[in-house]
């Protein structure tokens, strides 16, 4: 793999794990912190050891901080997020058995983690978690000698309502701003794949299976439908005697003028430097003649900054579709040599297949 696309690749690996370090900042501050009162309103009613309560406060209110800045700052932010949340189910697991596993603050503890864990990493990562969970719990259990209370009171019940109500809808939103966004970038990719980075009209590829359908819509309907191929006259002396960047200004003027000449429904796209093309669903040849005489007056009074003279001119090629169900290729064919006949008699024309 060449250097530079492998550098890209790991800044765009570090991007979203950083990313993703920042989506669950927040639902662990909410989550932990709402967990705590939890599991706070039944240690409080065993003996519990000062450094307990001091664990608790650390895995409520600080952890989620620290958690945070080892996984924005460390090189592999994703890998140390994912470990972030085992470390989150090992404190879980600690917390279900100091509890004496009380059935309701621990079935909220399982739950949430899992949904949490469910939806950052599949269900893998829960599987993973809930295992190591399920260790530490039976582990801290048997070794701190404690005893079963599964009993819940109805203070414990209230106290753990917040994080029933409160963690499912925060975690909800989380959720769907990142499949919103999600949908955002794949709307995005799929424009990129479709369009001309200059003009943003269709892509040579897209515009010919364009083409692709609109013969299958012909056999089908036999309605009328016409193509035109264009290309901009000696465009190079346009790009030798004023620079590249006006010959893209030029490309973009002639994109501009072609959407605003043709119908909504006509499928025009950029078919190659300075050639472009346009299939006129249910247009006639004549059609596309007028709209093609008024693309050329268009770009007459048509004025570049600081290069009154310039004028953008075109050669251009009609070809209607044939009942005789010729194939996409060689109703290019027929535009293209038509465009070429305009081209040779002398180009600023328009050309019709006979
Ligand atoms: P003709 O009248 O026969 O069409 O002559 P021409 O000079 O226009 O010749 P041709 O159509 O072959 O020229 C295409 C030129 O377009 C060649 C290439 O350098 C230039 N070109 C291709 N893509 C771009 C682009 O994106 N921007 C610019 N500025 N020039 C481009
Ligand atoms: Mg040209």
């Amino acid at each position: 793999m060449p250097k530079t696309l492998q550098t890209t690749l790991v800044s765009d690996a570090h991007h979203s794990g950083l990313r993703f370090a920042k989506r669950t900042y927040f639902p662990r501050i909410i989550g932990l912190g709402m967990g705590t009162i939890c599991v706070a309103s039944v240690i409080i009613t065993h003996q519990t050891h000062p450094i307990v309560w001091l664990l608790l406060f650390f895995n409520g209110f600080i952890w989620p901080h620290i958690a945070y800045i080892m996984a924005t700052r460390a090189g592999h932010p994703f890998r140390t997020e994912i470990r972030n949340l085992q470390i989150d189910a090992i404190f879980g697991g600690v917390w279900l058995a100091l509890m004496g596993f009380n059935a309701l603050p621990s079935a909220v503890i399982i739950s949430m983690m899992g949904m949490n864990n469910i939806a950052a990493g599949g269900k893998a990562l829960f599987f993973k978690c809930i295992i190591a969970q399920a260790v530490v719990a039976l582990t801290v259990f048997l070794l701190a000698d404690i005893t079963f209370q599964p009993e819940t009171t109805p203070l414990q019940l209230y106290l753990c309502l917040p994080m029933i109500v409160i963690y499912p809808i925060f975690l909800g939103n989380v959720t769907f701003r990142t499949s919103r966004k999600l949908a955002e970038h794949k709307q995005a990719i799929m424009q990129i794949s479709v369009r001309d980075g200059l003009t943003g009209l269709y892509n040579r590829r897209h515009w010919e299976s364009l083409l692709e359908n609109e013969i299958e819509s012909h056999r089908r309907y036999h309605h009328k439908t016409t193509l035109v191929l264009i290309d901009i006259d000696h465009f190079k002396e346009i790009n030798d005697n004023y620079g590249h960047n006006v010959g893209d200004q030029a490309i973009i003027l002639l994109a501009q003028e072609l959407q605003q000449t043709m119908r909504a429904a006509d499928i025009i796209g950029r078919y190659g430097g300075d050639e472009f093309a346009a299939i006129l669903p249910h247009s006639t040849a004549e059609q596309a003649q007028k709209a093609l005489e008024r693309l050329q007056s268009r770009l007459d009074n048509d004025l570049f900054p600081y290069h009154p003279e310039l004028r953008v001119q075109i050669s251009a090629g009609i070809a209607e579709c044939r009942k005789d169900q010729e194939s996409a290729a060689q109703w290019l064919n027929a535009a293209d040599t038509a465009l070429y006949k305009a081209k040779n008699g002398g180009r600023n024309r328009i050309e019709a297949r006979v």
